[in-house]
């Protein structure tokens, strides 16, 4: 932080002279101020502390130990999305803050790929008085789930019970949700996975994750599941393709939730280069038996001027928005 503001203070110096040189006596309205100083030199500032559930859009990235689940509520649009569920048992976690937030309605749950520590808590949440109106599933090759086929069938047989519709994901997907008294809105966009049964990486049920982005007002929310390197690559492609132009849809995010919980396989550095993060949320368990995150992936952030909130060190992690500014 010292060092950061020293650096800063230097900064400010040299363009305080600079402006003096180029404007002469409109010195005073020509000098930058500290956010001026921090943009130009690509440094990302700390969230502002605030009142979080004031906010009309929070996102919480919920501490469900060595896993990942995420709740995006907003007040007008009256929309509620959870990415993921975390490993069985949290439940809880989710009922908590979604009584917290004031709904018993998830208009959409994606799933982002069947893996225990993504879809555990699923179940659970299928079985409670929750609304549960849509289920956003990846294309997966069943022939190919190995070990995952008995909990896939699992969340399958859950999603029939529950009602809910599924929703295949596929790149290039928009849904949009206009507000009642504003002309705000929530959209939510697909990047990934690519292909269908025929892609080649169909036996690495991580790199089948889904890639999703939400945007409300400038904010936008990157999640990509446990997608690694090829997926990543992947996306990146589709992204540079006719199709993914034609789309419209962009990596760059304000807030990325690292692969894979912060893995070294996943936050690639050409990666990272597309989605631009100010901020970079990290979903993992405490002292974790796999070491996430990674120092690569640290390194990774912080050579994009990104800074990272950890749930392992911060618990659950609230951020809300206005569409403009974020408070937490
Ligand atoms: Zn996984
Ligand atoms: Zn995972």
């Amino acid at each position: 932080m010292l060092r950061k503001s020293l650096a800063a203070f230097v900064a400010l110096v040299v363009l305080g002279l600079s402006a003096l040189f180029t404007f002469g006596q409109k010195i005073d309205e020509n000098l930058p101020d500290w956010n001026d100083v921090y943009e130009f030199f690509g440094m990302a500032e700390e969230i502002e502390k605030g009142e979080v559930y004031e906010q009309p859009f929070t996102m919480s990235f919920l501490d469900v130990g060595q896993g990942s689940a995420t709740l995006i509520h907003c007040k007008d649009p009256d929309f509620t999305m959870l990415v993921d569920t975390g490993e069985q048992g949290n439940d809880g976690v989710i009922q908590e803050e979604l009584k917290r937030l004031g709904t018993r309605k998830l208009d959409y749950v994606v799933l982002s790929h069947p893996h225990s520590d993504h879809v555990g808590s699923f179940p659970e949440l299928a079985k409670s008085n929750l609304s549960i109106k849509n289920v956003m599933l990846p294309i997966v090759d069943q022939d190919h789930l190995g070990d995952d086929t008995a909990l896939y069938r699992v969340i399958l047989g859950s999603i029939r019970s529950s009602g809910a519709k599924i929703v295949t994901a596929k790149p290039g997907m928009r849904l949009t949700f206009d507000a009642k008294k504003s002309d705000q809105k929530v959209t939510v966009e697909v990047l990934g996975p690519i292909g269908g049964k025929e892609n080649q990486y169909q036996d690495d049920l991580n790199d089948r994750s889904i890639f999703v982005k939400i945007t409300y007002g400038d904010v936008s929310l990157l999640i990509t599941g446990d997608g690694e390197y090829h997926e990543e690559m992947d996306v990146i492609d589709w992204l540079n393709s006719d199709e993914g132009k034609a789309s419209g849809i962009t990596a760059q995010s304000t807030i990325y939730v690292a692969g894979h919980h912060g893995s070294h396989t996943s936050s690639s550095r050409r990666f990272l280069a597309m989605v631009k993060p100010k901020y970079g949320i990290i979903s993992c368990g405490k002292d974790n038996e796999f070491g996430h995150p990674h120092e690569s992936t640290l390194t990774n952030f912080k050579d994009v001027n990104a800074r990272v909130y950890r749930t392992d060190e911060l618990g659950t992690i609230v951020i809300g928005t206005d569409g403009k500014t974020l408070v937490n």
